[in-house]
């Protein structure tokens, strides 16, 4: 049986600061970046991860992703494969490291890279990619791979087991629906705060002909603007003529739509404010926003105020804005504490600030059990080449849902990894099909030889240009 032996790590920045891409009221300048491994074995058999920076201190994580990699050289794979719980256990439970976090922080992400390297590796293992791995396993299996430490008070191993069976009969039909019809997407490019109005209103009408009826809007600098552009881009996605040919506006009271201040058209706006405010002026910001009828507001505080999302939702139910969090939720339990206290109608679990698929699926068993949806957060650079398969997983074996659900979609950088995601004419994710994608985040060699930090050929062009 392969044996891990050793690794590598890339420090890989992407120039996107120069454009205005990825800009909101928090992150001005962001030069969207991955911290990189490849776990190496004694055979063929690799496995790819990483997790997600905007730019400076990525080095940081990638030395820290080497502390914890090394905590699985040696170690046989079969081994880790066959109880993926108790692996992860084991990444996380190293009795120096531990004081570096515990479980949150750069220790953490880290940690999230270095579970996803290992998922890709067992998907690849079993030449299959990592959803189709997932919703293949029975419920014990899931079940073994995933941690209740810590939230056993919101679920137990025996409850996740119950609900995963009772999902059991549907499964097959379900894999057969996504694979026809595509996973439900939205648009955040079209929203960002840096491009002009000219720019918006090209990227939504681009985003309407896709087939996309969900977008989101960066808020939170400054109100009078904010309501400006939310109007511009809502008399936009409310125009029944600017819908593509042969569709037709969708019913803002269906079942899918009901709640989500749908417009005319059925589309839905979302705003997301990356936590600028505090509780107060959350509440009273987002109020002043009522005329451009969002769904949620998304980050609107700092991003382990519990009571603080508790206290914003329940001001603003009379507005009927909802409320969602969670790409900065930097563990399980703060999602427990968020379920427990009603704090959110929407979890955007993040696929690498949670440490790894073993982590994600403990949260996407207790979204279930408390009835609320989970909105992967995406973007970035290979946030969406993994959240796909995290939202196949959620919806084939565990919540059983995925209309009311919508996967965050950023047309950005998706060039640079072998097997990137792609969007149906329908607006909806494709489902990764190729069986030797694993956990479709393995990065072109060449765009790691570009734009590797200091010295990728971009970044030395670049210093020898401004010098
Ligand atoms: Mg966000």
């Amino acid at each position: 049986m392969p044996k891990i032996t050793g690794y590598e790590t890339h420090d890989v920045r992407f120039p996107t600061s120069l454009t205005g891409d990825g800009t909101d009221a928090m992150n001005t300048d962001c030069d969207y970046s991955s911290a990189y491994v490849t776990l190496l074995t004694d055979s063929d058999l690799v496995g790819h991860g990483m997790t997600f920076t905007i730019g400076r201190g990525n080095d940081i994580v990638c030395t820290t992703i080497k502390a914890v990699a090394d905590r699985l050289v040696g170690k046989d794979t079969e081994e880790l494969f066959g109880n993926m719980g108790k692996a992860w256990d084991h990444l996380v439970a190293d009795p120096q490291l531990r004081w570096v976090g515990p479980e949150k922080g750069v220790i953490h992400i880290a940690t999230g890279a270095v579970n996803n390297a290992l998922w890709d590796m067992f998907a690849r293992s079993r030449s299959k990619p990592l959803w189709k791995l997932i919703v293949d396993f029975t419920p014990e299996e899931f079940v073994r791979s995933t941690t209740f430490r810590y939230i056993s008070d919101a679920i137990t191993p025996e409850e996740a087991l119950e609900l995963l069976k009772a999902k059991e009969a549907g499964k097959k039909e379900r894999e057969a629906k996504v694979r026809e019809l595509g996973y439900p997407a939205y648009v955040t490019s079209a929203g960002w705060l840096g491009y002009s109005d000219e720019k918006i209103s090209r990227l939504t009408k681009e985003a309407i002909a896709h087939g996309f009826n969900h977008f989101k809007m960066k808020v939170g600098a400054d109100q009078a603007d904010d309501l400006r552009r939310g109007k511009l881009i809502r008399s936009l996605i409310d125009d029944p003529t600017l819908l593509p040919e042969g569709v037709s506006p969708r019913d803002p009271e269906s079942d899918d739509l009901k709640g989500k201040n749908a417009g005319p058209t059925g589309s839905v706006l979302m705003i997301d404010a990356n936590q600028v405010w505090d509780v107060k002026q959350a509440i009273d910001y987002v109020q002043g926003l009522t005329e451009i009828k969002p769904w949620f507001i998304e980050e609107p505080t700092a991003p382990d105020d519990i009571l603080g999302h508790a206290t914003i939702r329940k001001a603003l139910k009379s507005s009927n804005i909802g409320v969602a969090t969670g790409e900065h939720a930097h563990n399980r339990m703060v999602f427990k504490q968020l379920l427990q206290a009603d704090a959110v109608d929407v979890a955007q679990i993040d696929s690498c600030r949670l440490a790894g698929v073993t982590e994600v699926l403990s949260v996407l068993l207790m979204a279930a059990k408390f009835g609320t949806i989970v909105c992967p957060h995406a973007g970035g650079v290979g946030l969406c080449e993994y959240v796909i398969h995290l939202s196949l997983i959620d919806y084939i074996c565990v919540s059983g849902n995925m209309e009311r659900n919508v996967l965050e979609y950023v047309d950005h950088l998706h060039e640079h990894f072998y097997t990137p995601c792609s969007i149906n004419a329908r607006g909806r994710y494709n489902v990764p099909s190729n069986p030797s994608e694993g956990y479709s985040i393995e990065m072109k060699k060449e765009s790691i030889a570009e734009f590797e930090w200091p010295n990728g050929t971009y970044w030395q062009g670049r210093r020898k240009s401004e010098a």
